[in-house]
């Protein structure tokens, strides 16, 4: 996806050697056109997968699993983070810890919008230690749903999350991967994907 390499590149600030804010497009101002095109190669790559529903997180998972949904013409279900007077019969519920606000919160799906004849993907902005996708790929579990695969904008190969999934036999996709944010330098794995970006 040179789209999102090059938006990365030009608008990625390294908070710190393992935090990358992406304000600017994806977790505060969202570029609609880069979201809908992120939507559209993840439908792309699960296009044969034979996907039921999209399960996300709020709330940055939401715009890039809206945007699949629209591609796959699946509805999309998120997780809330945070309890509700109007979510309160029959939760599914997993324990998760949040890389960048360092507490565990538990995240929420109501039992009526999963169910043993969904066949999964799940998807989120990023992949840091995987916590996020392990919640929910639980909550999947817990409602007898299966998971086709986990989708992810942007992937830190550097942490330990998708080597974690891929272990367990998940297939994860990410569409930009990010070898190392030492030095306050971005740098991408070189995946055929990005090879393309190298060249040029
Ligand atoms: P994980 O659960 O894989 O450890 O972390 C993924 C979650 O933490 C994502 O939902 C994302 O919101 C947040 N996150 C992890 N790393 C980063 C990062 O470098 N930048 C931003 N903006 N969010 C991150």
């Amino acid at each position: 996806m040179d789209m999102l390499i090059e938006k990365i590149k030009c608008e990625g600030i390294v908070l710190s050697p393992s935090v990358l804010k992406v304000d600017s497009f994806l977790n505060h101002q969202i570029d609609p056109q880069l979201i809908h095109e992120v939507g559209r190669e993840f439908a792309d790559r699960f296009s044969s997968s034979g996907i039921t529903k999209i399960l996300t997180i709020e709330s940055s998972g939401i715009a890039p699993a809206v945007m699949a949904g629209l591609h796959l013409n699946v509805p999309v279900v998120f997780a809330r983070k945070r309890k509700s007077l109007t979510l309160i019969n029959d939760l599914i519920t997993a324990s998760v810890y949040s890389f960048t606000k360092e507490e565990t919160s538990e995240i929420s799906v109501s039992k009526k919008y999963l169910s043993e004849e969904d066949n999964l993907l799940i998807i989120d902005d990023f992949l840091a230690n995987g916590q996020a996708a392990l919640g929910l790929a639980e909550i999947a579990q817990k409602a007898g749903s299966a998971v086709a695969g986990i989708g992810i904008v942007i992937e830190k190969g550097f942490q330990k999350g998708g080597q974690q999934l891929r272990d367990k036999g998940f297939r994860v996709e990410s569409l930009a991967i990010i070898d190392s944010l030492e030095n306050g330098m971005i740098s991408f794995e070189e995946t055929t994907e990005n090879m393309g970006e190298l060249i040029r």
